[in-house]
């Protein structure tokens, strides 16, 4: 079946409710404006339970089907915030607060699960119950959690769940997953080297924290290259150094490094922090100075379940013209948070030639509505077949 006629005739409607959220986008957990508008339109399609306030400004909506005979729930996932970017798209609906954007289409997503939440609504044709969950804060990895942490799952019996995002490059109407590992963990990572400061022109009674601290970056780039599996990818990229001085003739008594690890598989990211802290407290003891690492395990890896991305594949395929393999991407997304507690699956629809994700003029384009929006209503109808 291609894009549903009826959400290609609410596409108009849809794009209005994207663009208005663009206009006025939200960061991390304050998104109130956005939970309300989503609120409001969720009561006004019919919902038969529109809960607010679920990890901080979630919001949740029950659609429950024209029959309920096998007790199935499916969870569907939007995000709805945005970035702390000074936007450069030059589009009529540009943001208007300074310094905030939505970089990474999260208004696309809003809409498009409303509009998916609009038709089953007027349809309800399927056996079985819908919850679509809106979260906050996806950027910094802490909404979706925030939602499972308080029983979400639990409280509406959500047995698998899917989410999807928009993939710039990959042309309007098209799909992209794969099974498996999918998008990376995203930890931080911070290393306090401390030395024994004093006069630049007297190092010799120093223990200089910048030259251990140097020799610390070096020596992490040798765990990618040679204690990690070949075949295995990982990022270890050491992103800020500072030192407790100032001036230039101050040897600091101390320097805080600071990084980011991505990895795909649970083996590599615990040898990573394993091999990092070894490496980091032996070479400064080794120059006479210490060294002390506080590793942060943000978003996890996220996992697609096996029979959930292939039927998944199989909605993409049927609702648009055609659905690839994704590739590994060393990005993370917090949807993996809920794939920890369900099993499901996340997918990439097309947004075309549009710029990367994260960047001042990159916009979600609206053509890729009819594609996301079937992709959620088919998706349901489909696993959950009216009785
Ligand atoms: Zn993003
Ligand atoms: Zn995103």
């Amino acid at each position: 079946m291609p894009i549903k006629n009826r959400l290609a005739e609410l596409l108009p409607e849809i794009a209005a409710w994207r663009q208005d959220i663009h206009t006025h986008p939200e960061l991390g957990f304050d998104t109130t404006r956005t939970a309300a508008l989503v609120a409001e339109k969720l009561r006004a399609f019919g919902c038969d339970e529109v809960v607010t306030g679920i990890g901080q400004s979630g919001v949740v909506g029950v659609i429950r089907g024209r029959s309920d005979t096998a007790g199935r729930v499916i969870g569907l996932r939007g995000d709805m915030d945005a970035l702390p970017i000074l936007e450069a798209t030059g589009a009529a609906y540009a943001s208007q607060t300074e310094g905030v954007m939505h970089a990474c289409g999260h208004d696309g997503h809003t809409a498009m699960l409303l509009g998916a939440a609009r038709y089953l609504s007027e349809t309800r044709n399927f056996d079985g119950t819908v919850v679509v969950m809106f979260q906050p804060a996806e950027e910094i990895g802490k909404g979706a959690k925030a939602m499972c942490d308080e029983g979400m799952m639990d409280r509406w019996g959500v047995q698998e769940v899917y989410g999807m995002h928009n993939m710039p490059g990959l042309p309007v109407g098209e799909f992209a997953i794969r099974p498996g590992p999918l998008l990376a963990a995203t930890d931080e990572f911070f290393i306090e080297v401390t030395g024994h400061g004093g006069h630049a022109a007297h190092p010799e009674e120093t223990v200089d924290p910048t030259v251990v601290a140097s020799h610390i970056v070096l020596a992490l780039q040798s765990i990618i290259s040679r204690n990690a599996d070949p075949i295995a990818q990982g990022v270890l990229s050491v992103t800020a150094m500072e030192t407790s001085s100032h001036a230039y003739n101050v040897i600091p008594q101390s320097v805080r490094l600071r990084g980011t690890v991505r990895t795909h598989s649970a083996d590599l990211q615990d040898l990573i922090e394993r091999r990092l802290s070894e490496l980091a407290e032996a070479t400064a003891q080794g120059f006479g100075g210490a060294a002390k690492v506080e590793y942060l395990r943000h978003v996890p890896i996220t996992i697609n379940a096996t029979e959930p991305a292939a039927f998944a594949a199989e909605i993409a395929t049927s609702v648009s013209g055609g659905c690839g393999e994704a590739p590994l991407i060393m990005g993370g997304e917090d949807f993996a948070f809920m794939l920890q507690e369900r099993p499901g699956a996340f997918i990439f629809v097309g947004n075309g030639a549009s710029a990367a994700l994260h960047h001042p003029e990159y916009n979600f384009d609206d053509e890729a509505i009819p594609a996301g929006c079937s992709w959620f209503a088919e998706l349901v109808e489909r696993r959950m077949p009216a009785a």
